[in-house]
């Protein structure tokens, strides 16, 4: 076996890593993970409440969900994107079992951000229009619509893509961008805010707004109550395409299959990836509309991808899903955050003067840390890196130490452990954590 040391050396040498300044990272080699858990090379155990990317939603090493991607591999390792295949298909109805409304069609890549590319192009292609409006306090995806790049025939249909994404604010109630006291005054402004950008953007411009429905990684923002269905109408009255970025709220995260489906409204996309299949193999993909499909039964889609609908990734999303109903996954996600997660934050918040506010649902949980409650200054600036950053990296450290992965990101830590962890894993992390932020009110008033 390799030892800690080459990993060490072969990742320090060769490996270029994701969004860091390559001398500055030291990744934590790790040797294996079980469930809610995961172990580095001296034996160190971690209670995983970051799910790593938000993406291991069944747990680490579901022994049956191994054993279906052993045996697909076995039988049929890879097929083309042109063939049919069981798997692709399998995969692709029961998605469109527990979509809503009639998406009934899927589009499969190989992450979340291909979904939204390809998400982005059907919108344009059925409207005709080239304008996307997503939020401030978004993230999508890090590709750069690659197309408009390419130098064959494949980019002619897709040339207007580099143009035409306009951002707005979406609601906020903790810190809202339009001074509302309370959730449904927010809905109302920030509706209003969105039909104002559109009416000055020109409606006839816009081909889609592209929103998740439970904003991630920049805040667990959960919608106040009236606010998709008002987008929905937004929609239908200036004829936009709707995409529902589901890619981390989706598949269990927020104790539903779709998050959406908390607020009873339907999208006319939606693109999922990480929850689908927990990221045991790269799989992400567009759920589309009758009507949008429609516009494509006789004119080519002019997108593709060589893995597309790839067999070993398809038959890890049937198993998985398979295993989510099964063993009430869902269910158990939901009553996780109902019953445990907000309950035991809320007690944490009344505790620690640096917890500014908990918001979430299921197993998808923001504690927003201040510097004071009163003002609501950030514990650290937006974007704080560096020495500014340094009072949550104290936490993070602080929560390391005792056994516990946080996910953190500017001034929040999530609480975003697997779907399938356990209550007393769960009381056992959040105990933790409620420790780790005697660390934070040190720096708060
Ligand atoms: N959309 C959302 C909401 C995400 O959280 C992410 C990743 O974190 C993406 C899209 C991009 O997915 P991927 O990293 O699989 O390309």
């Amino acid at each position: 076996m390799t030892s800690e040391s080459q990993v060490r050396a072969d990742d320090r040498a060769h490996v270029f890593h994701s969004w860091s300044a390559q001398g500055l990272i030291d990744p934590l080699p790790v040797e294996k993970a079980l469930g809610s858990h995961f172990w580095d090379y001296s034996g160190r155990k971690y209670l995983d409440f970051s799910s790593q990317l938000v993406n291991i939603n069944i747990g680490h090493q579901h022994p049956r969900l191994i054993a279906a991607i052993q045996e697909q591999a076995a039988k049929l390792a890879t097929i083309a994107p042109a063939f049919a295949n069981d798997k692709r298909g399998e995969a692709a109805r029961m998605i469109a079992e527990i979509a809503p409304a009639d998406l009934n069609k899927v589009f499969f890549t190989n992450g979340g951000a291909e979904a939204n590319e390809n998400a982005i192009r059907m919108a344009r292609l059925h409207t005709g229009r080239h304008k996307v409006l997503s939020t401030y306090r978004s993230y999508h995806g890090s590709t750069a619509t690659a197309i408009t790049a390419t130098g064959d025939p494949r980019r002619w249909p897709n040339e207007p893509v580099a143009i035409g994404v306009v951002h707005f604010w979406g609601p906020y109630p903790y810190r809202s961008p339009f001074h509302s006291e309370s959730p449904e005054q927010e809905t109302q402004r920030a509706l209003q805010h969105l039909r104002d950008t559109i009416v000055f953007e020109g409606p006839a411009t816009v081909a889609a707004i592209l929103l998740e429905t439970v904003v991630g990684t920049n805040g667990i923002l959960v919608p106040p109550p009236g606010y998709l269905a008002g987008v929905r109408e937004i929609c239908d009255e200036f004829g936009i395409v709707f995409i529902a970025d589901e890619v981390m709220a989706g598949f269990g995260r927020c104790g539903e299959w779709f998050a959406i489906d908390r607020w009873g409204v339907a999208p006319d996309l939606i693109t999922f990836a990480k929850g689908v299949n927990s990221g045991y193999l790269p799989l992400g993909g567009v759920v589309i509309s009758d009507e949008i499909a429609e516009t494509f039964r006789e004119r080519p889609f002019p997108g593709g991808l060589t893995y597309s609908g790839h067999p070993l990734a398809c038959a890890s999303a049937v198993a998985s899903m398979q295993i989510f109903k099964e063993e009430g996954i869902v269910e158990h996600a939901r009553a996780l955050g109902d019953d445990i997660i907000g309950p035991s934050l809320h007690k944490i918040a009344e505790k620690h003067p640096s917890v500014g506010e908990v918001r979430g649902l299921g197993v998808f949980w923001a504690v927003e840390l201040v510097r004071d409650r009163t003002t609501r200054e950030p514990l650290v600036p937006f974007n704080a890196a560096g020495p500014a950053a340094a009072p949550m990296n104290a936490v993070a450290a602080a929560c390391k130490e005792r056994g516990l992965w946080p996910f953190v990101h500017f001034n929040r830590l999530h609480v975003v452990p697997p779907c399938t962890i356990s209550a007393e894993e769960l009381r056992e992390g959040l105990a933790i954590l409620d420790e780790a932020l005697t660390v934070a009110d040190e720096y708060s008033a």
